[in-house]
């Protein structure tokens, strides 16, 4: 098995994978919260993270990957106000909040699908581990990093900031946060500004809620994470994901209390992807520019022009590294459109190209070329996972795919052996790691067309008494399992069997 270099993105040094057990790797990546529908700003970590999983299973890793629903209702940044969203939502929609979840994870679920993201190995949701969660919460305060008020359980993070580095993934230093924090507001029930929430008392009107040592109330948000991922992992597991906007405070408390509960933080390697911004402003309600995934796959958001399949969707994302910043607009994604079609024509035509018997390669240059291109794909996943670099050198291979079917470079320019790599390259990189597949909807809307055409002759056929034609169409189409109907009203279905 080849070693993975990766990155670490905590210290940004080359280091070699090392995990507990050989050859397991546990990946945990902060699931979403089902308070609302999917929407463009969840495509990116879960396709990343999938690409990850993707990779590491192709190297031979037996992976454990752990994504969990956050569906508990929780604080949505630091400073606001306790507020359970689902809950909230559910009055809104008139549904009992655990209906809310189901039909929102379902949603969720549709769209990783036809995203193509393999399901995880284990999908933990927040409402049925509180148990878990509660015993963390006591084992801190046991240790003397929590304290209680009125019922709720807060983290001392100045106490803990005086004994453990604090702030390492985000760059933010505690002391600046005391100071800036210091005079907001004098009615926090917190000690100090900065401290956060592990338990929350709910007021009667609050829906969710569960019995604790504390009182009546719900858990944090962070504490949900740091639960469910030692619960599934162990106290030291190898990778943890999510997006950049979850390092702070989400990832920071996460490793504090990893650390006063085990002794350490709960991941080796910390994986960020950058976000997504719209036409080069960042998503938000405030700029009306959150696309749901409904909205995105059907075209209909004031934004987009036309619908984009998931499948461009994906393939947009992908061709940008997943620490650098992307701009979604409509522009890019026709050119992802564009670019995946022709990437994937080229796939096709290889696959339909017979590999030359030669052992010896006719031009040697061109066979050198190609087989480079294909063996730094490796290269380029082992650094980082650079998709962006694997699909560049997809596109590098195009054109000689589509010169040998041409005839103008003979088959046996490549060796033998040259040819059966590009071959499955091509295959393990576009369908196996980077997930891809070809425009289904754009094949299903061809044969569409050719059907109506058929159709269409058929009538003329029949119109000029020509039954022998009309009833040829009809029953050679349904020898392909296609069986026309002629309707009342003078139209023709069809259903395929
Ligand atoms: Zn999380």
């Amino acid at each position: 098995m080849s070693e993975l270099l990766l990155y670490n993105t905590y210290t940004r040094q080359k280091e070699i994978f090392e995990s507990i057990t050989p050859n397991h790797v546990g990946l945990y990546v902060c699931g979403p919260t089902v308070s609302g529908e999917s929407h463009l700003g969840h495509a990116r970590p879960y396709i990343t993270f999938d690409v990850v999983n993707r990779y590491l299973q192709h190297l031979g890793y037996k992976v454990r990957y752990v994504r969990n629903i956050t569906d508990a209702g929780h604080f949505e940044e630091e400073g606001r106000e306790a507020e359970d969203k689902i809950a909230g939502k559910a009055l809104l929609e008139k549904l009992e909040p655990m209906e809310l979840v189901h039909k929102y994870t379902d949603l969720f679920h549709w769209g990783m699908r036809l995203f193509n993201c393999l399901p995880p190995s284990i999908e933990p949701t927040a409402t049925g581990h509180v148990i878990e969660q509660i015993s963390m919460i006591e084992d801190i305060m046991a240790k003397g990093y929590a304290y209680e008020v009125n019922g709720s359980v807060y983290f001392d993070v100045k106490k803990y900031a005086s004994q453990y580095p604090y702030g390492t993934l985000s760059g933010r230093k505690i002391e600046d946060m005391l100071e800036t924090t210091r005079e907001l507001d004098g009615q926090d029930e917190k000690i100090n500004k900065v401290d956060f929430a592990l338990w929350k008392n709910a007021p009667p009107e609050h829906i969710m809620r569960w019995k604790s040592p504390w009182g009546e109330g719900f858990p944090g948000w962070h504490i949900e994470c740091s639960a469910m991922s030692s619960k599934y992992l162990g106290d030291t597991f190898d990778i943890h994901g999510g997006g950049m906007d979850l390092q702070f405070p989400h990832h920071e408390s996460e490793i504090a209390q990893s650390t006063i509960a085990h002794g350490h933080g709960p991941a080796r390697y910390w994986m960020h992807n950058n976000m997504i911004t719209i036409n080069g402003k960042k998503m938000g309600k405030s700029y009306n520019n959150v696309i749901k995934l409904t909205e995105l796959f059907s075209g209909n958001h004031p934004i987009l022009e036309q619908a984009y399949h998931p499948m461009v969707v994906r393939f947009n994302i992908l061709q940008t590294h997943y620490r650098s910043t992307l701009d979604f607009s409509n522009d890019a994604l026709q050119g992802s459109e564009k670019a995946l079609r022709r990437l994937w024509e080229a796939y096709e035509v290889l696959q339909k190209l017979t590999i030359p018997t030669n052992t010896e390669a006719k031009d040697e240059v061109l066979d050198q070329q190609v087989h480079s291109f294909c063996t730094e794909c490796a290269d380029f996943m082992n650094d980082d996972f650079n998709t962006a670099k694997v699909i560049a050198s997809l596109f590098e291979l195009a054109p000689t795919i589509n010169s040998i079917r041409s005839g103008q470079i003979a088959a046996n320019a490549l060796s033998a052996s040259t040819f059966t790599l590009l071959k499955s390259t091509f295959k393990t990189y576009l369908e196996d790691i980077l997930g891809l597949q070809a425009l289904q909807v754009e094949q299903s809307n061809k044969l569409d067309k050719v059907l109506s055409v058929l159709i269409d002759i058929r009538k003329d056929a029949k119109l000029r008494k020509d039954f022998a034609t009309s009833d040829q169409i009809r029953n050679r189409l349904a020898e392909s399992g296609v069986l026309l109907k002629d309707e009342k009203d003078g139209t023709v279905s069809y259903t395929i069997e």
